[in-house]
């Protein structure tokens, strides 16, 4: 009934993401452990393209993301590093940035 990988990630991939993200058993976020770019996010290579890593777990788990909507990380969340689905949720900006 349910999709066993909506963002068809491929098995090593899927590895190879597991083996990079480590839970936090104090502040329970889940940490990647691999890269981040010149803004500080956690990015991943994945078939060629530079993903960011919150997003690419979330899409894994639920799903591509809905054009408009953000992964948006919770308040209480510290870390910058985190991929935790409970610390993250969808936002839909009400209003576009002007240019
Ligand atoms: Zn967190």
């Amino acid at each position: 009934m349910t999709e066993a990988n909506p963002c068809e990630l491929d098995s090593d991939t899927r590895k190879r993401l597991h083996r990079m993200l480590r839970r936090n058993t104090e502040t329970l976020c889940l940490e990647f452990q691999g890269a981040v770019n010149a803004n500080g996010a956690c990015v991943f290579k994945y078939r060629g393209q530079t993903r960011s890593v919150p997003r690419l777990w979330w899409e894994h788990h639920f799903g591509p993301i809905p054009e408009g909507q953000w992964l948006r990380k919770r308040e209480e969340c510290r870390s910058s590093r985190c991929a935790c689905l409970d610390h993250h949720y969808l936002y839909l900006p009400t209003t576009r940035p002007s240019a």
